[in-house]
């Protein structure tokens, strides 16, 4: 055994001759003791940027050739044909080949013998048949149970996806397809052996979603299913749900437990099993777009010293930044789907009064300097605070708390922070106390995370063109599935709009026109703010014509000089909008006058003036989360209008009638496009699942947050030719201007995002190595039945290395023997070999194990146990040590990014250079505990 295998020798590692203190076992990671509830935290990253994942250098693996010509003839044979534009390997065709023929073999079987011949598969698989040798039996087996007890025959392209997933790769399957079926399929199969599976889901409300609707399949086949959650269980019933063959769970719970697992002293504190197979659905959004927020599991408080020193500095920032804010020393700029705040050139002059001014220093004192950096920095936090973060959007106020949205998925993040101190500027703006940080127990990132598992496989309806980088971060080769019916939902072209509340409008008049069929409609928007504003205009539609009068002079004057006492409307109407509202209200012909002109200009005026007393619509966003389940229910019945954010995205399925079916299915309307197509192209995809009819728009303005991250020229130029246009629908020329000018803005926004990812992972790469290192330890010791023997073995090997470093000098060998002992260096005569030399150690030492276990009168697994506390409270301290000395220095990369060299670099080998010493200091540490127990209780 080689525990600490000897990292490097040095007199360091000898225990100190010396040792009196009785080392200190704390209570450690010890579960009977009394604790905190662990606090899970996701780390969101404020610009993208900055990030921890995934460790190894993963080579990219090749796509696998396909071979057009057999593919061809095989796909023809098995009536593949039609839309069918993926490439599905040859392999996994011959197998859906025997899947075909073996279902005349199994239909006529009763439940029994079915049943029957899955349990002998499982026995084989069992003792070690390798799944795919009985991949297509297993699944012919579980399709033909789907059919009889979900009454839900999986389609063969749910099939293919099945093969795709058993086979630890990622399948491409359109939006409403029915990935769930598939990957339950691929579950049962992936759990054949008996080490579990798990399912990832990008929320917690579609683990227990669809582990509902699969248990009946699972039953049937004798496997037994389970839902991990994080919040609400106890570690019992979580054990339960791990120890169950299938497991569901949101992707984020998967984690956070596995994390608490490595705090724990004994191993069958763990809830979870070793990682086995996991399959990873919404792959894109879990893999990609969440990698760079790491999730932290945190205890214990923070000293309270740290904690005032921080709010001290933190009141004085937020001070500084609203003086600055007053006195219109900032300038905003958007840039890359952000709103970045800059202080000017007369705001610095500015920044230095105030500082000297809060910290009390003379007037000319210089303020740049490292003693003020925090309270510099913090400023520029407090700035970023007061204009990046946005309520509405990034966080939402709730029952007096401050809760962030996740930005990709909409949903109330709760257990989220943002980095770097960002969020406690926040707090501040909103006139709240910063919290007392929680110290975390352990931390870990999404990509980190899944490359533990022995079988990484995913699923997902869009990867546009993410292919290459999931191969290169994961290994995953992704087959993309043909759809089993071709889709009929119709996806209009973007329609285009200079200004917002032109925009607006449209969007509305297409709500209002689309409801007066019947047919259900999905509005979808980009944050909660706009969530409200939509519904807003959809009690109120005539709202939608004061803004448009109030976003262009002209149209105001001629909206003003239609109602009586226009001039002083005019006059204060920009500083009041709700004047030309009450105005409009109240004098119908003036309304109708304006709306006939803005007809004339093209705008759809008048639908919304047919239904001025607005239409009943629900709202889905992080504020009525808790409705989530019903509202989704209600969403596809006839009539229905449901305002949503992006919750209602990837995962979302609303149900739909004939009847509404026979209406043109589901219609999603979405305003403002998104930075990422991907997600985009998820809201598309609510509707037309399963082949049945939909349709979509984009109602897209020049102001939307995507185009800023066009550069700033080209954003002028489309600027330019719009201004020139006129109100109603643009010239051709324009709208291809602005579909290639979207396009480019969203490509730029997926680039930039990867560039982040992969500096995320080059970032934690050095950390991932280092948690290689301490859990390959920590395993070892927890795992250690006779710790007091390994550890004497680990001491007589570094012994000797020590001697043969000093050439057996007999001085230098009593001087060791000495420091052990000093009564055994007298009698025993020194070493020439290294062979003697480690009896002699091992004897010493044991001879102390002895006398203690004598003396205490413990029998060996309690003095087992006391000695594993005793080095695994020091491993654990310093690897959380560690973890957080980690994020110093990444903040650090982050602050010097923009600073000469490749901070990266840098930073990867301060990061193990750290890591090493710390190692040794441990090791220097636990050894010296050691002795100090066995030397102070046996000493004659
Ligand atoms: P995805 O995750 O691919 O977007 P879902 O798994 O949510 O799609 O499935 C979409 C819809 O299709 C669901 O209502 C589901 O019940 C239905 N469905 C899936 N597979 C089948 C099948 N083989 N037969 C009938 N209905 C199915
Ligand atoms: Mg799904």
């Amino acid at each position: 055994m080689k525990i600490f295998g000897a990292s490097s020798v040095g007199l360091g590692h000898l225990p100190p001759a010396e040792t009196t203190e009785e080392p200190r076992v704390s209570a450690g990671r010890d579960r009977s003791a009394q604790r905190v509830a662990p606090a899970r935290v996701q780390l969101e990253n404020p610009r993208g940027f900055l990030a921890t994942g995934l460790a190894a250098k993963l080579s990219p693996q090749p796509l696998p050739a396909t071979s057009i010509g057999p593919w061809r003839a095989l796909s023809l044979t098995l009536g593949l044909e039609g839309g069918f534009a993926g490439r599905v390997p040859l392999a996994d065709l011959r197998m859906l080949g025997q899947i075909r023929e073996l279902k005349a073999e199994l239909t006529p079987l009763t439940d029994a013998a079915l049943r029957e011949r899955f349990d002998r598969l499982r026995t084989r698989a069992k003792s070690g048949t390798a799944l795919i040798s009985i991949l297509p039996e297993v699944l012919a087996v579980i399709r033909e149970t789907s059919r009889r007890v979900l009454h839900k025959e999986p389609y063969e392209v749910q099939i293919l996806a099945a093969l795709a997933l058993s086979q630890g790769k990622l399948a491409q399957l359109k939006t409403g397809e029915g990935k769930t079926l598939a990957a339950g399929l691929a579950s049962a199969a992936l759990a054949l052996s008996g080490q579990g599976a798990h399912v990832a889901t990008s929320n917690g409300y579609l683990a227990e979603r669809d582990a509902e609707d699969l248990t009946p399949l699972f039953s049937a086949l004798g496997l037994s299913v389970g839902v991990a959650k994080s919040w609400g269980q106890t570690y019992e019933e979580k054990r339960a749900a791990y120890a169950a063959d299938i497991t569901y769970a949101h992707a984020d719970t998967l984690a956070f437990d596995w994390i608490e697992d490595q705090t724990w002293w004994q191993r069958d504190w763990r809830v979870q099993r070793p990682l086995h197979a996991v399959i990873v659905d919404e792959a894109d959004e879990v893999l990609l777009d969440n990698a760079n927020f790491p999730l932290v599991l945190c205890g214990a408080p923070e000293p309270a010293e740290r904690f005032e020193a921080r709010t001290a500095l933190l009141r004085s920032a937020n001070e500084i930044a609203r003086e600055l804010d007053q006195g219109q020393f900032v300038r905003l700029d958007h840039e890359r789907g952000k709103v970045r705040p800059y202080v000017t050139e007369a705001g610095m002059g500015e920044v230095e009064r105030l500082v000297r001014q809060h910290v009390g220093l003379k007037t000319g004192a210089e303020v740049w300097t490292p003693e003020q950096g925090p309270l510099l920095l913090s400023i520029l936090q407090a700035l970023e605070a007061r204009h990046s973060v946005l309520s509405g959007k990034d966080y939402i106020r709730q029952d007096g708390q401050l809760t962030l949205v996740g930005s990709g998925t909409g949903r109330p993040n709760p257990g989220a922070r943002l980095r770097h101190g960002l969020m406690d500027s926040v707090l501040a703006k909103e006139g709240k106390a910063p919290e007392q940080e929680l110290l975390p127990l352990g931390a870990i990132s999404y990509p980190a995370f899944f490359a533990r598992y022995a079988k990484l496989s995913g699923m997902t309806g869009t990867t546009h063109g993410r292919k290459e980088e999931l191969s290169e971060l994961y290994r995953l080769t992704t087959v993309e599935i043909p759809t089993n019916r071709p889709a009929q939902r119709v996806d209009e072209p973007d329609a285009f709009f200079p200004h917002p509340a032109q925009r607006m409008l449209a969007a509305v008049a297409d709500v209002l026109e689309t409801h007066a069929t019947g047919q259900p409609i999905l509005v979808s928007t980009v944050s909660v703010r706009a969530s409200k504003e939509v519904a807003a205009r959809l009690a109120d539609p005539l709202l939608c014509l004061t803004d448009v009068a109030l976003s262009s002079g002209p149209l105001l004057a001629a909206a003003c000089a239609l109602l009586p006492r226009g001039a002083e409307l005019l006059s204060a109407a920009h500083d009041d909008p709700s004047l030309l509202h009450a105005a409009f209200l109240a004098n119908r012909p003036a309304v109708e006058a304006f709306a006939k002109l803005l007809d004339g200009a093209g705008l759809p005026a008048h639908t919304l003036l047919a239904n001025a007393a607005g239409v009943p619509h629900r709202v889905l966003n992080a504020e009525t989360h808790a409705e989530e389940a019903a509202i989704i229910a209600a969403a596809g019945k006839k009539g229905a209008i449901t305002v949503a954010t992006q919750m209602a995205g990837r995962g979302t399925d609303i149900p739909l009638s004939p009847e509404v079916l026979e209406l043109g299915g589901l219609r999603v309307i979405g305003i403002e496009r998104k930075a990422n197509l991907r997600q985009d192209e998820q809201v598309r995809g609510r509707a037309g699942r399963q082949g049945q009819p939909g349709s979509s728009r984009f109602y897209v303005s020049l102001s939307d947050e995507v185009f800023t991250f066009l550069p700033a020229h080209q954003l002028r130029a489309l600027a330019e030719k719009v201004e020139t246009s006129r109100l109603d629908e643009l010239p051709s020329g324009v709208v291809a201007a602005y579909e290639k000018a979207l396009a480019k803005a969203q490509e730029r926004g997926e680039q930039e995002n990867a560039a982040g990812r992969r500096q995320g992972m080059r970032l934690s790469g050095a950390l991932e190595s280092s948690r290689r290192r301490m859990l390959g330890w920590r395993d070892e010791v927890l795992d250690a039945t006779d710790l007091a023997r390994s550890l004497t073995e680990w001491i007589a090997a570094d012994g000797v290395k020590q001697a043969t470093l000093a050439h057996f000098a007999p001085a230098a060998v009593i001087e060791l023997l000495k420091r052990l002992d000093p009564a055994a260096a007298e009698l025993a005569a020194p070493a020439k070999t290294a062979d003697e030399l480690r009896a002699q150690l091992t004897a010493i030492v044991d001879r102390r194990v002895d006398a203690v276990l004598l003396e205490r009168k413990e029998d060996g697994p309690a003095f087992n146990q006391f000695l594993r506390g005793l080095v695994l409270s020091r491993l654990d301290q310093m690897w959380l040590d560690h973890v957080m000395s980690e994020e110093d220095r990444q903040r650090e990369v982050y602050l010097s990014s923009f600073a000469d060299g490749d901070p990266v670099v840098k930073h990867e080998i301060a990061s193990l250079t750290i890591f090493n010493q710390s190692m040794e200091r441990t090791e220097a540490d636990i050894r010296a505990a050691f002795f100090s127990v066995i030397r102070k209780r046996s000493s004659p």
